[in-house]
């Protein structure tokens, strides 16, 4: 599983700063979170197959989260593609695609569905498939707001061989029905429970998406355990009083969220304020270094590897 920083601009673009919008891929299959404008670059100049986009997830309805999604819609339509887009999102969301698909007369040549989140203020299961679902959470900003978790299902444990051969068991199908959680008879009448030869279950990875939301309570525990939090860090603490006015978070704040959480392997800052020139951005580095010092701040068109924790090494 990879993620993609496509951009992590916060309100307008600049140069070599595109509007907030991150890809999630795994095992084939794509994940959009948020789609500012000029998404579709970063997709094109990372070489993206981007005609896999299963499901768009849109955090709110502000334009700098939204704007680049007239063209997506557009761009698949360029081809074949029989599976549905999937847009999930807040209210407003199903209008803006609709006024959006009126107004430009788009010809769509895919079916699109668009699933709001009726109670958005509730944490809910908004999306599931083969071995992970997706999770949506209330945040709190000046228009509503979700913040969402990718969730991979537990993984079964490691099969040892050495203890099959220890209990006699002979190489074969029977270890196959082990390994799939079956328990087995062995020529002698003995019994064989999985757990014998198996560790334990693995836990699955787990990604979690945050931005423009004041402190909220309840967002730590959602993204608790995430192997990447990909947070906002609008301001700097000189600004944190604009932050709190215009309901986002500082880095010190996106720090503080983590350390809170527990369980956080990445945290990557973005959704920055166009106040702060690249080379500015090493302040909100440091501000939320104070707080959790393996914070590193996204940058576009990043590519974040997510390997499982016995894999693979740690990528900083
Ligand atoms: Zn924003
Ligand atoms: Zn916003």
């Amino acid at each position: 599983m990879e993620s993609y920083i496509l951009g992590t601009g916060g309100m307008m673009p600049l140069p070599n700063r595109n509007l907030t919008s991150m890809l999630l891929r795994r095992e084939g299959e794509l994940f959009l979170f948020d789609c500012g404008e000029a998404t579709q670059i970063s997709l094109r100049q990372l070489n993206l197959k981007w005609k896999k986009i299963s499901v768009i997830l849109i955090s709110h309805t502000h334009a700098d989260h939204v704007t680049g999604l007239p063209g997506m819609l557009m761009l698949n339509a360029q081809v074949e593609r029989s599976e549905p887009l999937i847009i999930i999102g807040p209210p407003k969301v199903k209008e803006y695609v609709n006024v959006n698909m009126q107004a430009l007369d788009m010809y769509i040549n895919y079916p699109i569905e668009v699933r709001e989140i009726s109670r958005p203020s509730v944490s809910q299961e908004v999306y599931r498939s083969e071995g992970y679902a997706i999770r949506s959470f209330p945040l709190r900003h000046s228009k509503v707001c979700v913040g969402y978790s990718f969730i991979e299902e537990p993984r079964p444990g490691i099969f040892h061989p050495e203890r099959a051969q220890e209990l006699g068991i002979p190489r074969g199908p029977l270890w196959g029905r082990l390994q799939k959680g079956e328990s087995i008879i062995l020529e002698n009448q003995r019994r064989i429970e999985p757990s014998q030869v198996m560790g334990g279950a693995r836990s699955g990875r787990k990604v979690s998406y945050v931005t423009d939301t004041a402190w909220i309570d309840t967002m730590p525990a959602e993204v608790s355990g995430s192997d990447l939090l990909l947070c906002e860090a609008m301001f700097a603490e000189e600004h944190a009083e604009t932050a709190r006015e215009k309901k986002h978070l500082t880095a010190r704040q996106a720090g503080e969220v983590a350390v809170k959480a527990g369980g956080i392997r990445r945290l990557g800052l973005f959704h920055y304020s166009p106040r702060y020139t690249n080379r500015e951005l090493k302040i909100l580095r440091d501000e939320c270094r104070q707080i959790f010092p393996e914070a590193f701040l996204a940058r576009d068109r990043m590519l974040i590897e997510l390997p499982f924790l016995e894999e693979g090494t740690e990528q900083k």
